[in-house]
Parts: C-alpha cells; structure tokens; sequence
C-alpha cells in the first residue's frame, strides 16, 4: 500500500504524512529530502530553485521506481511532496495502480482568505521552514488555485479545505483516509494474493480468512506442483492458470478442509497413504463444522454461499511414500512423511534451493497437536527430523512468511524439553513460546 500525498504549497502534506505515520506506523519518503539529499551530494546540478518542471523530471522517475519496489515488496509507504505530476498514474501498469492511493491537498480561496494567519503560523508545524518569504497570501492563492485547476483538468481525486482548517479536524481527516485506505484493500479484493519467491516458484495466499492459508506452486520444465489448493471459498484454478502453462499436479500436505478446498479443479492429485480414508468418506468432523470454520473470521466474497462449501473426496493418482520423489522437469521435490499434526503429514524438501514446505507442521502461531487425529510423541520426530536438514527457507501453510530455518531447531528443543518434562501428551495445556506456540 503506497500513500501518495502532494499539493498545493502550506497544505500541510508533511504534517498529515507525519500523523499517519504514527497511526498507521507507515514510514514516510519525503520527495524534499530526497531532493536535497541527491542535490547536495553533488548527483545533479539542479539546485533547490531549479524550476519545479525540472526537478520533477529529475526526480519523478525515482521516487515512481522506489514505489514499484514498495510494492513488489509489499511495505506500506507514505510518499509526501511536491514533484508529482498530475499524470502521475500514466507511470504505473494496473497492477501497482491498485496499490496506490492518491491525495492531492488544495486550500479554497475563502479559506485562504480567513485563515492566512493560521495558514502562516501552522506553515513550519513540522518543517523548520527557515525561508518562508513566499508565503505571501497572493503567492498561496495563486498556488492553490493553480493546483486546484490542474486537478479538475486531469479529474484526479483532490481533498479540498474549504470550512476548517484541517489540523482541528484531524481525526475525521484521518478517518477519511483510512476509509480510503479500507477502500484499497477492498478493491484489492482479488481473493489470492500472489508473491513470487524466484522465477519459477510463487506463493498463493488467502489473508481474507484469518488462516491466512499459503499454497505454493513449484513450476518445472514439464510440470507444475501445486502444494495445497487451499480453502476453497475462491476458485484458485483461475490464479494458478495465469502462473503457469505445464500440466498441474496437486498434493496436499495433509487432508484437512483448509488445503484440499481446491482439489476439485486437478484431477491429477497425490496424497499420502494414512489420510485416504479421509479422502474416502471417513474425515472425523462434519461437513456442519467445517463450514462453521470456514466462515469464522473471514471476509467473504461476493457471491460465496457456505450451504454449498462441500469437503473434497476423491482417490489420488499416485499414492505417496516416505522419501519419494516428485520430478518435475528440472525440479526434484522430495516427499517427507511427517506425521504428528495429522497422521499422513507431509513436508516436501527441494534440496537443490534448500526450500521446505512445512505445511501445518511448522508456522509461526498456535500449532495445533490437541485433535484425537494428532499425535504429540510423532510431532517431535518429525520436527527432529525435519531441524536436522540444510534448510534455507521455510515455507509455511498458514499466517507470517516471515519465518527463518532456526525455528526448526527451536520447535524441535521445546517439544523434546515438554516430553522430558512429561508434558508431551493430549490435554497437557498450551505453551507459548514468544513468536510460536503449542496446544496439546
Ligand atoms: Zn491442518
Ligand atoms: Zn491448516
């Protein structure tokens, strides 16, 4: 989410940017000190009074790449000043446009007119303004004037004070943005967030659902693995078609509602040999209480009735061992039966780029190890066996991605100290520990 503030001159972009950055905690770019940072270290020969049209050519074309990178990334950034042109949005392909929102700031005339006091006073609220000679009343009519024409000429979006002064109505201000902000995330609404981790594997997440689900997809010469299919609320076919072109095979880390939802799509599906009772009519909840967890916490989309959410059952194709190997074509992925959080768990390990997937065995947030189906003692083995592997990155099948190899070695250590204190059994309690925890 990029915020972009501009204006006309005393608006006072700099102390909303300031506000939003300590209520939202969204750093802030200052195009000014950019300026002067680029100026002053001798990377241009534009000075501070260049003409304006000079310095955005000058720096526009930076701060746009800056913001890409914003967003590839996926950091909020709050972008505050002059030199964004009114066309600003011909720099941006749909996709970073939709990430974007932009304010443009203009004092009205009669505003100008009965507050020029206020104006001048409240003008270095930030800043130290140490030459303020051009805010002359005419000099900021005439500048907010001249924005407010280019606004309408380019019908861009722009926040007009007219009655108060903005400062005394801040939080309705800030209220207003957040809505706007909501209003993004909202028409963010593509159901599946995709984030690329190399060329040829990408992340596919559901953080409308507090589950806040990963699949990922693995794309080989020939094929292309999909791990989970997630929660089945949206049609991840659709998303996934676009990221690939080779035949699909889909594999499940383990058979629960939240990573078989979209099996239905790909007939081509392995799963492990202890859960395809579960595939088969035997899944030990009901479908009432499945679709109880599928609406919990979760926004919706359009269309979606839960009367019609139904579990996935059907036979694999391949039925899948301890140790196999899944080739796709210039990938080889190899299959980890880890039980313990569901008794045919699985993790896959892609030696070659030290990526693991980790499905529900490891995230970071409450593992779960309390259901009948779990098993504690079969937990820690499978922790063991999987913090003793050259792992460079972890991939899990729910909440932050956030999350560095040495968590193996720390979850294996904290089940091995809950066995030795004779705590590693069902109903023992939950135990936290800082950025993880464990309900048994
Ligand atoms: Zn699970
Ligand atoms: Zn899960």
């Amino acid at each position: 989410m990029i915020i972009l503030i501009t204006g006309a001159s005393h608006t006072g972009k700099t102390a909303l940017a300031q506000k939003l950055l300590e209520k939202y905690k969204y750093p802030y770019l200052s195009i000014d000190h950019l300026k002067m940072g680029l100026i002053r270290s001798g990377n241009t020969e534009l000075t501070p009074v260049s003409a304006e049209s000079a310095l955005t050519d000058y720096l526009w074309p930076i701060v746009t790449e800056i913001i890409k990178t914003a967003i590839e990334n996926k950091q909020n950034l709050i972008v505050e000043g002059c030199y964004i042109p009114f066309d600003w949005s011909k720099d941006f392909e749909p996709k970073y446009l939709d990430n974007i929102k932009y304010y443009c700031l203009v004092m009205s005339d009669k505003y100008i007119k009965n507050h020029f006091d206020y104006i001048k006073k409240y003008a270095c609220v930030i800043e130290d303004r140490i030459d303020d000679a051009g805010c002359t009343l005419e000099a900021v009519r005439r500048d907010n004037a001249e924005v407010l024409r280019q606004c309408q000429n380019y019908k861009i979006d722009y926040l007009l004070i007219d009655e108060d002064y903005w400062f005394d109505i801040t939080e309705d201000e800030i209220n207003d943005i957040n809505k706007g902000i909501e209003e993004i995330h909202k028409r963010m609404d593509h159901w599946f967030t995709i984030d690329r981790v190399d060329s040829e594997t990408i992340i596919i997440s559901e953080y409308r659902h507090w589950e806040e689900t990963h699949c990922y997809l693995l794309n080989g010469k020939e094929k292309s693995l999909l791990i989970d299919t997630g929660l089945g609320i949206s049609d991840i076919y659709d998303v996934v078609r676009e990221l690939t072109d080779k035949p699909i095979v889909a594999v499940a880390t383990h058979v629960h509602w939240d990573h078989i939802g979209g099996h239905k799509y790909f007939p081509e599906f392995y799963a492990h040999k202890e859960e395809l009772e579960w595939l088969d009519g035997k899944f030990p909840l009901t479908i009432e209480t499945v679709k109880e967890m599928v609406v919990d916490r979760c926004d919706l989309p359009d269309g979606f009735n839960v009367d019609d959410y139904v579990l996935f059952q059907g036979t694999p194709t391949r039925v899948l061992n301890d140790h196999d190997v899944i080739d796709i074509g210039g990938r080889e992925i190899e299959v980890l039966h880890t039980p313990g959080h569901s008794p045919g768990h699985l993790c896959f390990w892609e030696k070659n780029k030290g990526y693991l997937f980790t499905g529900d065995l490891v995230y970071k947030d409450i593992l779960f190890a309390y259901y009948p189906s779990t098993d504690p003692e079969a937990y820690l083995t499978s922790l063991e066996k999987v913090a003793a592997l050259p792992v460079k990155k972890v991939f899990p099948a729910h909440h932050s991605l956030d999350i560095q190899p040495e968590i193996l070695i720390r979850m294996a250590n904290a089940f091995r100290q809950l066995k030795e204190d004779g705590k590693l059994h069902h109903g023992s309690g939950t135990y936290h520990y800082g950025d993880w925890g464990v309900w048994l």
